[in-house]
C-alpha cells in the first residue's frame, strides 16, 4: 500500500483514484475548484440544467469496469440507454439527415438523403471498424512507451500495415477519394474535431472515430452527461478516496529525481506517488518549473478550443434532437480560420445539443435547455470579447435561417464558456479541449506517457497525455496509468 495523491477530479482523476484505490492504495484527491469532475460538470440556471461540457457518450463499457473492479453493482449508482438516433444534420441548401445509429439504417438513410451508394457508407464504416481492430488496440488500450507493447505479432502487423492504412493521407484527402457527395464527405470529415483537430490536416487514420459511434454504439447516461462524474465520484468516496476541494497544487515536490510530494495551499504533504489528471503542459510549468522538461512535446500545437452558449430556449422545436449539426457552407474556410488565422468564421458551424429531449426535468414544462457550440481556434490573446459578441450574432443567424424562427426572443437564460474560462476554470493550456492536437503525425499518436520517464513515482493521466482527450480516452489515460504505478512502484 501506498500514500498517492492526485491533481485533479476530472474524470481521468476519478477513474485513476477508483483504480488504485481497488488495488489498495491510499489515495487522495487535490482539486482546485469547488466542483468535481473538470469539463465534465453541470450548469444550474433559472430552472434549466446544463452539461457543461462532453454531450457525446460512447464506450460505456469503461464506465461499467470501474464498478466491477470495485466489486459494486452498477445499478446502484448508474444507468445508460443506447441511443437509436444519433445526428441530425442540416445543410444550408436545404439538405436534412436525421441518423439512425445503426450502421445498416444509417447508410441508407444517407444515401435516400443525398444520392450517395449506401454501399461506399458501409464500406467506410467497415473499413472504420478495421483501423479500430488493427490500431486502436494497440494505441489506445497500451502504454506507447514500453518496448513490450510493440514486442508482439499482433503489434507488428498494425505497424507494418500503418503506410497502406492511409497515415499518409489526411482525412479529408481519404474521404474525399471516398465519397462522391461533398455533403457526405463533410459529414464524415466532423469526425476529427472530436478530438479538436482538422480534417484536412488529420492523419487519415482517425477515421476509425466514426466506428465507435455507428458500430459499437452512442449512449446516454440517465440523467445526462454529468451523471458519469456523480456516479463516479461517489463510488470514490465509497470506496474510502478522500477529495479535497479548493485545494490548488502549487508545486509536485522533488528530490535528487524522485517525487516526494505536494505543495498544496501553502503546505507541504509527503506522498509516496503523484498522479497529475492536470494538463500536462500546464504540470510541467506550473508545478515543475525546478525540473527539466520534454519541450518537443510540450511545443507541440494545441487542439481547437469552443466557444458555448447555454440557453434556456422558452419553445419546443420538433426539427431538433439530441444531437444537431447545423452545417458551414464552406468547411475548409472554416478549418482555416481556426488552426491558421486563429479566429471564428462569419458561417460557423453549429452544434446544437438538447438533453430535455430525453430528460424533460433538465428544463420547464414547453421549454428546452440548449447547449449550442461551435469550435473556434485556441486562446493565443485574441480580442475574444470582440469575436464573441460577433459569432453570437453569426450563430443566431444561422439558427434563424435553418429553423424559420427568431431565436433571440426566445432566449429566456443564458450563460457562456469559451477559451479563457475553459483555460482559467480546467488549466487546460489555450483553453485547449483536448491537449495537443493531432494535426500531424506526430502528434497524433505519440502523446506523453503516463508515467515521468525523468522524475520517478509521477504519473500522468487525462485527456492530454497518451491516448488522448475526450471521456473514453480520458478512462483509458487512467487505466494504462494504474497498470504502470503497479508495475513500476512494485
Ligand atoms: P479535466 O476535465 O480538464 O480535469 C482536470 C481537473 O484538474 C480540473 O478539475 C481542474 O480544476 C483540476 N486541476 C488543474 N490544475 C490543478 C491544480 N494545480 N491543482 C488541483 N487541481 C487542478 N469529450 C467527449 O468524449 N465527448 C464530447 O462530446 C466532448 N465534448 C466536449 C465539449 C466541451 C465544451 C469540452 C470543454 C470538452 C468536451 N470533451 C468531450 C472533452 C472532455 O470533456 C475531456 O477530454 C475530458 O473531460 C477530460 O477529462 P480530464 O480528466 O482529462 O481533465
Amino acid at each position: 500500500t501506498k500514500k498517492i495523491a492526485i491533481i485533479g477530479a476530472g474524470v481521468a482523476g476519478i477513474a485513476a483514484a477508483i483504480r488504485l484505490r481497488t488495488k489498495g492504495h491510499d489515495v487522495e484527491v487535490f482539486e482546485a475548484n469547488d466542483y468535481l469532475g473538470g469539463k465534465l460538470s453541470l450548469l444550474e440556471q433559472d430552472g434549466y440544467r446544463f452539461d457543461a461540457g462532453p454531450s457525446l457518450f460512447t464506450m460505456p463499457e469503461l464506465v461499467e469496469e470501474l464498478f466491477a473492479l470495485a466489486g459494486r453493482n452498477i445499478d446502484d449508482y448508474f444507468h445508460y440507454q443506447r441511443l437509436t438516433e444519433g445526428c441530425r444534420y442540416f445543410y444550408e441548401d436545404g439538405t436534412r439527415i436525421v441518423t439512425p445509429t445503426s450502421a445498416q439504417d444509417f447508410a441508407q438513410e444517407i444515401a435516400k438523403q443525398t444520392g450517395e451508394p449506401a454501399a461506399n457508407i458501409t464500406s467506410f464504416l467497415k473499413r472504420s471498424a478495421n483501423y479500430y481492430g488493427l490500431v486502436g488496440e494497440l494505441f489506445l488500450y497500451k502504454s506507447m512507451h514500453k518496448t513490450s507493447t510493440f514486442l508482439n505479432w499482433k503489434a507488428a502487423k498494425a505497424i507494418a500495415q500503418l503506410p497502406a492504412l492511409g497515415i499518409f493521407k489526411t482525412m479529408h484527402e481519404a474521404n474525399a477519394t471516398h465519397f462522391r457527395n461533398p455533403k457526405v464527405v463533410q459529414l464524415f470529415d466532423r469526425f476529427a474535431t472530436y478530438n479538436g483537430s482538422s480534417p484536412y490536416q488529420t492523419p487519415a487514420l482517425l477515421n476509425m472515430i466514426p466506428h465507435l459511434e455507428h458500430n459499437k454504439g452512442a449512449f446516454l447516461p440517465k440523467g445526462g452527461m454529468y451523471a458519469i462524474t456523480e456516479s463516479l465520484s461517489r463510488l470514490a468516496k465509497d470506496l474510502g478516496v478522500k477529495f479535497h476541494l479548493k485545494s490548488r497544487v502549487e508545486k509536485i515536490l522533488t528530490q535528487q529525481g524522485r517525487t516526494v510530494g505536494l505543495k498544496v495551499n501553502g503546505q507541504e504533504l509527503p506522498f509516496e506517488a503523484v498522479v497529475s489528471n492536470m494538463d500536462m503542459v500546464a504540470t510541467y510549468r506550473k508545478l515543475l518549473a525546478h525540473e527539466p522538461a520534454p519541450e518537443k512535446l510540450l511545443s507541440q500545437p494545441k487542439s481547437s478550443s469552443a466557444l458555448i452558449f447555454y440557453w434556456g430556449i422558452n419553445k419546443q422545436f420538433e426539427q431538433l434532437g439530441l444531437h444537431n449539426i447545423l452545417f458551414s457552407r464552406d468547411y475548409a474556410t472554416e478549418f482555416d480560420h481556426i488552426f491558421k488565422l486563429k479566429t471564428i468564421y462569419a458561417d460557423p458551424t453549429v452544434y446544437i445539443n438538447i438533453t430535455s429531449k430525453h430528460e424533460p426535468s433538465h428544463a420547464p414544462e414547453g421549454a428546452e435547455n440548449w447547449f449550442v457550440m461551435i469550435n473556434v481556434p485556441n486562446n493565443i490573446g485574441q480580442e475574444w470579447d470582440t469575436l464573441i459578441a460577433q459569432a453570437r450574432r453569426d450563430i443566431v443567424r444561422k439558427i434563424n435561417r435553418t429553423l424559420k424562427t427568431d431565436i433571440e426572443k426566445l432566449i429566456v437564460t443564458e450563460a457562456m464558456l469559451e477559451p479563457r474560462t475553459i483555460e482559467s476554470r480546467t488549466s487546460s493550456v489555450k483553453g485547449a479541449l483536448y491537449g495537443n492536437s493531432s494535426n500531424n503525425r506526430y502528434a497524433a499518436f505519440l502523446r506523453h506517457a503516463n508515467f515521468s520517464a525523468k522524475i520517478k513515482h509521477l504519473y500522468f493521466c487525462g485527456g492530454s497525455v497518451h491516448p488522448g482527450g475526450g471521456v473514453p480516452l480520458a478512462l483509458l489515460s487512467a487505466r494504462i496509468m494504474a497498470e504502470l504505478l503497479e508495475e513500476r512502484e512494485r
